[in-house]
């Protein structure tokens, strides 16, 4: 690999780390530690991949480098091989020496065979020359430079080649030419022995070059040039030819000789191992890119997950935090009923632990044992699949201590986010504080209304007094008078005349008395002319918010009954508003007691059953309290008898007197096992009886 390869790589993968730097920075932002692990991760990998890809470009060189070595060693066999047989070649020469003709004809044939061979030449024993050819393939070579100069390389290799009793080669020298240039020249000295002595040598001349050419140029010269060199590197002769742009590899072997030694340099051309050179890199590459993208995929990916991580904990501590703040307690329950969530405020409202709670299914632990049965109707009702009302209900729960309080539960279907319902979230709301608010104001109320009562009461008692103060005064003077009138026993015709006129005058103030009842009878007649026609409903409808206040507070369930297409009924409507009233009162008192288990008021209204009443409406307040004892009921409509602490005893004659004002009458009647219902009856539009009305 080349050091421009290596400056682009490592600039490539520079960048591709600071964007990789760019893209940890942004999947991390908060998280020192994390981010040095991920950097320390990058700086590996990268490490690793950049070791790959050079050790890949490593690998590749050295296969080149490696066969370099091999076709060197090989040409240097070769050449060795050629230089032997040439050897042999000169032996059997050597052999015809009997004919100096022959001689000839046989070098002349070798010069044609061998391009490589300039000159054979024949010396004796003392090295003066008998005979020589010249190539026939070129100009003699020695034509130049006389051979006697160049005959000291000559000679030495001949001194040699006579010591060893073999061929020996001198070194290499450069030989001129008449076209101004020259070669280097190599000289074999080959000794003649016959029958053990010496008797001549053959000396060769070879071009060093034409060696290259000849016995190396097709083999290896195409791809490599070939080059005998010396030690210092210069060049002697060169094969082949380099092309230019491609990375070269040189690989170098001696070629001994006995007498010199040659440098053979081969320089192979090879194409350079680039950053792709092979399948090897590019594999190795492909993978490393791969890993980088999915390193950059990851990293993304574990910043979106981070992201997501990090909204998840903040929507559920939001979530939390408004759970806790609540003071609205949220009591989730799945399809069987089971409690399957409570917030802390629920805990906190029925004094229990949240795991207390969770799993529980009915009875809940917060549940008043009376109520046990109604709620568990109530709860299959809606297990059912019923959606209760939309504003909520109420009902009372039980704290851990056993203290009831009223809730007002609004509950709804839990929908799932698959959209199916998986059971019911209901929020409770403890509305004792609101009751006891609501309580005290009809308390105040009903105290005022008491107090406004008695005072109307007692501004009626006063007026009575002092309108009826004079004419019972006058009567009773009179009276006294006439009586002592009528001690006297010898009364005289005028005294008889005085008690007379005393007795009128009794009369007339008697009457003057009667004047002041009527006078108040009149003022209560005076109602009549604010009647109206008011369907039942309206009058059980009108009463409804009060009478459910006070069944709250008592803990009593009241239903209504109203009989379909009634007519309406002519009345005073505030006045029967408050008979409605103050019966309704008197039965929930009635069930106001610890044993009394059931309580239930029943306000109904219907067509009057007793023909003398045809077309009335009959109203009825039926309870399942104490009942009337007899005593009691001798007295019951009697002004201010009472058996309450707190009652003033003025509420059922009152009733009694306005529901006989309107033409109707009250009873009551005693129920079994106990209860009591009071009925009153009504007129209406369509019998015509109002004005028969007292
Ligand atoms: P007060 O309610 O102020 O006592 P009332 O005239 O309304 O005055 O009632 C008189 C008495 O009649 C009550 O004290 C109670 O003893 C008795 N009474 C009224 N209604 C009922 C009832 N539904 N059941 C039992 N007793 C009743």
């Amino acid at each position: 690999m080349t050091n421009d390869a290596l400056r682009d790589l490592s600039q490539t993968l520079k960048a591709r780390a600071m964007a990789w730097w760019q893209a940890v920075e942004d999947a991390f932002p908060g998280g020192r530690g994390r981010r040095s692990l991920w950097s320390a991760l990058i700086t590996l990998v990268i490490a690793v991949l950049i070791t790959l890809v050079w050790l890949a470009g490593r690998y590749e060189a050295s296969q080149l480098q490696a066969e370099l070595e091999r076709d060197t060693a090989d040409a240097v066999s070769d050449l060795r091989t050629q230089l032997s047989r040439h050897v042999q070649a000169l032996q059997g020469l050597q052999s015809t020496l009997a004919s100096e003709a022959f001689w000839s004809v046989e070098a002349h044939a070798l010069l044609r065979e061998n391009r490589d061979l300039l000159r054979i030449e024949w010396r004796d024993k003392d090295l003066i020359l008998k005979n020589f050819v010249d190539s026939p393939l070129r100009a003699p070579v020695f034509e130049r430079s006389p051979r006697a100069d160049t005959l000291n390389e000559t000679l030495q290799s001949c001194l040699r080649a006579r010591r060893s009793s073999s061929a020996a080669y001198s070194s290499s020298y450069f030989l001129p030419q008449n076209d101004g240039q020259g070669f280097e020249v190599m000289e074999l000295c080959l000794p003649n022995m016959q029958a053990g002595e010496l008797v001549g040598f053959t000396v060769v001349t070879y071009s060093l070059q034409e060696l290259l050419n000849a016995r190396l140029g097709n083999s290896f010269g195409r791809r490599n040039e070939v080059s005998f060199t010396e030690p210092d590197g210069t060049r002697l002769a060169i094969a082949g030819s380099q092309r230019r742009g491609l990375r070269v590899f040189t690989a170098q072997q001696l070629v001994d000789l006995p007498g010199n030694t040659l440098v053979l340099r081969m320089d192979g051309r090879r194409s350079e191992p680039d950053l792709f050179p092979n399948v090897l890199t590019a594999l190795v590459t492909g993978m490393s890119i791969a890993l980088v993208t999915v390193m950059v995929l990851l990293a993304k990916d574990s910043r979106r997950r981070l992201k997501a991580e990090r909204d998840l904990a903040e929507a559920l501590a939001f979530r939390k935090a408004m759970e806790d703040s609540l003071v609205t307690g949220l009591r989730a329950r799945d399809l069987e009923g089971r409690i399957t969530y409570v917030n802390p405020a629920f805990c906190q409202m029925v004094g229990l632990h949240a795991e207390m709670l969770i799993g529980h299914n009915a009875p809940m632990p917060y549940w008043p044992p009376e109520m046990v049965d109604e709620y568990q109707q109530r709860q299959a009702i809606r297990l059912a699949g019923n959606v209760p009302p939309r504003e909520g209900f109420e009902s009372v729960f039980m704290r851990q201590d056993g203290t009831r309080f009223p809730v007002l539960i609004i509950e709804a279907p839990l929908i799932s986010v698959q959209g199916q319902q998986t059971g019911w979230m209901g929020a409770v709301i403890d509305i004792s504080e609101q009751r006891r608010i609501e309580e005290l104001s009809r308390a105040s109320q009903e105290r005022l209304q008491a107090t406004a009562r008695l005072a109307t009461v007692g501004e009626m008692a006063s007026l009575l007094s002092h309108e009826l103060n004079q004419p019972l005064a006058a009567i009773a003077s009179y009276a006294n008078g006439s009586l002592n009138l009528l001690k006297n026993p010898g009364a005289e015709p005028q005294t008889l005349d005085d008690v007379h006129m005393a007795l009128r005058r009794i009369a007339e103030q008697a009457e003057r008395a009667g004047r002041v009842i009527n006078s108040v009878h009149d003022f209560v007649r005076r109602r009549d002319q604010t009647r109206e026609a008011v369907p039942p409903q309206a009058l059980l409808d009108a009463i409804a918010p009060l009478v459910n206040l006070q069944a709250r507070k008592l803990q009593v369930r009241v239903h209504t009954r109203v009989e379909p297409k009634l007519s309406q009924v002519v009345c005073d409507r505030t006045m029967v508003e408050q008979v409605l009233l103050n019966l309704a009162r008197n039965g929930m008192q009635a069930m106001d007691w610890p044993d009394c288990r059931e309580r239930v008021l029943v306000l109904q209204a219907r067509r009057a059953a007793s023909n003398a009443e045809q077309g009335w409406v009959e109203f009825s307040v039926t309870d399942l309290g104490v009942g009337v004892a007899q005593d009691v009921a001798q007295q019951l409509f009697t002004p201010f008898f009472t058996t309450k602490p707190e009652g003033m005893g003025l509420g059922l004659s009152l009733c009694r007197t306005v529901v006989e004002q309107h033409g109707g009458h009250l009873e009551f009647e005693a129920l079994q096992p106990k209860g009591t219902v009071f009925r009153f009856t009504l007129p209406t539009e369509s019998c015509g009886r109002t004005d028969a009305v007292l």
